[in-house]
């Protein structure tokens, strides 16, 4: 059976004891079954984030990493930094990061190349944007982000791969993919892999979907059978709403 997972990305909110009152919070809610749960923080706070999660049931994340493993590269963070503070997952490839801050396919397969290398996780995000579903073109720019930067991998390192699939037109905007168009993108993904490798490989493979996901339509969306749990960005700000969206699965 695959891995049902929700994952939330604070994104650039949360200071130092808001960080800590949300991760209590969602500690007091206890209980999450076999669902993995993970929350991103911010850099500045995941050694906080890691110690408050110590014998719980939340892991953290990283929301990015540097492409190299070290050197000169002012303000960055690289995985051997994340790893030696006991981080084990990564976000790559958000769709915020490819847009303001210029990551493109060759860039992330490099940083998925040194997370790998570094035996973190990854969650590899993708989606298109809202013209590229409206022209029909959506199914193609998620082939292309997702072969350019994920199939030249062996099999043996998926076991390390959670993807992501966000289509932009969704994120933050309280518009959200209809469960059908969620179940039918990653019905479209998950057989891509299993082009590309076999279907075994692509039956252990954790699709998640991200984009508007709240409390009121997680069940709705996670009732599909390709779609393996969510990444959750504004309602993770919520102890309660990151709590009723985990427990909908
Ligand atoms: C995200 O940023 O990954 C995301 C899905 O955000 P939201 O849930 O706010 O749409």
């Amino acid at each position: 059976m695959r891995t049902k997972i929700v994952a939330g990305n604070w994104k650039m909110n949360n200071e130092k004891t808001e960080t800590s009152s949300l991760i209590y919070a969602l500690n007091s809610q206890g209980d999450f079954g076999s669902t993995r749960v993970i929350i991103a923080p911010s850099y500045v706070h995941l050694a906080q984030a890691v110690s408050l999660t110590v014998d719980t049931e939340i892991e953290v994340a990283a929301q990015n990493m540097h492409e190299a493993t070290s050197g000169a590269y002012t303000g960055e963070v690289s995985p051997a930094m994340l790893s030696s503070i006991g981080i084990q997952t990564v976000i790559l490839g958000h769709s915020e990061r490819r847009a303001y801050f210029g990551e493109n396919d060759a860039t992330l397969a490099k940083k998925v190349t040194n997370a790998l290398d570094h035996d973190m996780d990854v969650i590899f995000c993708f989606g298109e944007e809202l013209e590229d579903r409206k022209s029909g073109n959506h199914f193609e720019v998620v082939k292309s982000q997702i072969s350019n930067t994920l199939f030249e991998l062996k099999s043996a390192a998926w076991s390390k791969i959670v993807l992501a699939y966000e289509p932009v037109w969704a994120i933050g905007t309280g518009e959200t993919a209809s469960p059908e168009q969620a179940q039918e993108m990653h019905a479209f993904i998950r057989n891509l892999v299993q082009e590309q490798y076999n279907g075994s490989l692509a039956n252990q493979v954790s699709i998640l979907y991200g984009g508007s996901v709240k409390p009121g339509n997680a069940q709705e969306i996670f009732s599909k059978q390709d779609v393996d749990g969510g990444l959750i960005g504004g309602a993770a700000l919520s102890a309660a709403d990151f709590t009723t969206i985990i427990k909908s699965i």
